[in-house]
């Protein structure tokens, strides 16, 4: 069992994922980084906290699925006295016109965001209340904000997080536990490799994509002491988009 304070950060395997987790772990979080299929990716995520003198470990489930996190959570709860920070990165798209979307398609949007978000967030924030102390964020999409052409089932998605954070947020402000979303625009990873990126950098008052790792730095911030009386907000980072 290590009281090491801990992070779980789901999808941390991968663009805005991995940077958070190696944000946090330089922030001295033990990390456990969760991901679903590309172990090479995971392995190199863990290597690049490890070179850099932090701690962490890897662990692969599908968030969807609710046997599987099940068990994970309870295993890394019988290993980690001291979880401070749940962040709800995992997420895919499955971009169309909407009168062409398929029914398959929401439904893997709707199990990965949102019952993947119940999944693991559930027991998580169970195991913070009793310490009275505890930071959950959820990562959204400027595209729930703004809705976004080709994207309704992940604005759709996108929103519930922001309800479903704003919600708990209401609940357990007075047990000391905060919950964010943060809802970035165009950021620089492997999930933006189709999309039209020289249009849309010309809607991007600063006329570039982000970088994960300034996601990454944003949400070192709402983890910190010193986002103390922030909770229940929707932070944006998008370069000016909305
Ligand atoms: P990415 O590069 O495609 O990485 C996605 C990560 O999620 C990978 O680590 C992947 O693991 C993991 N994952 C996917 N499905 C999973 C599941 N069912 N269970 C566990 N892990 C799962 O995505 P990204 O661009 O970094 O995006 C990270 C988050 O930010 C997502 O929620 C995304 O919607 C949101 N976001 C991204 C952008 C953007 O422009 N990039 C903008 C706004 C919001 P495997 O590789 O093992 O499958």
């Amino acid at each position: 069992m290590t009281d090491q304070k801990t992070a779980i950060v789901t999808g941390g395997s991968r663009g805005i994922g991995r940077a958070i987790s190696l944000e946090l772990a330089a922030d001295g979080y033990y990390v456990i980084v969760n991901y679903r299929s590309n172990d090479a990716a995971a392995k190199k995520t863990l290597e690049l906290i490890e070179s850099n003198n932090g701690a962490g470990e890897i662990i692969k489930f599908d968030v969807g699925d609710s046997r599987q996190t099940q068990e994970c959570v309870k295993d890394i709860i019988s290993r980690c006295g001291n979880i401070e920070v749940l962040v709800n990165n995992a997420g895919i798209t499955a971009d169309g016109l909407f009168l062409m979307s398929k029914e398959e398609d929401w439904d893997s949007l709707i199990n990965i965001s949102i019952k993947g978000f119940y999944n693991i967030t559930k027991p998580i924030l169970k195991k913070m209340i009793p310490k009275h102390r505890g930071s959950i964020i959820s990562m959204s999409s400027v595209s729930a904000l703004t809705g976004n052409r080709g994207q309704a089932n992940y604005s759709a998605v996108k929103a519930a997080i922001v309800g479903a954070s704003k919600s708990i947020a209401s609940e357990v402000g007075r047990l000391g536990i905060r919950v964010n979303v943060v809802a970035p625009g165009l950021i620089d990873t492997e999930m933006i490799t189709e999309a039209p990126v020289d249009i849309i950098k010309q809607m991007i008052p600063m006329n570039r994509l982000g970088k994960p790792e300034e996601v990454a730095k944003l949400v070192r911030f709402l983890c910190s002491d010193d986002a103390s009386y922030i909770t229940g907000q929707v932070i944006s980072i998008n370069g000016g988009m909305f």
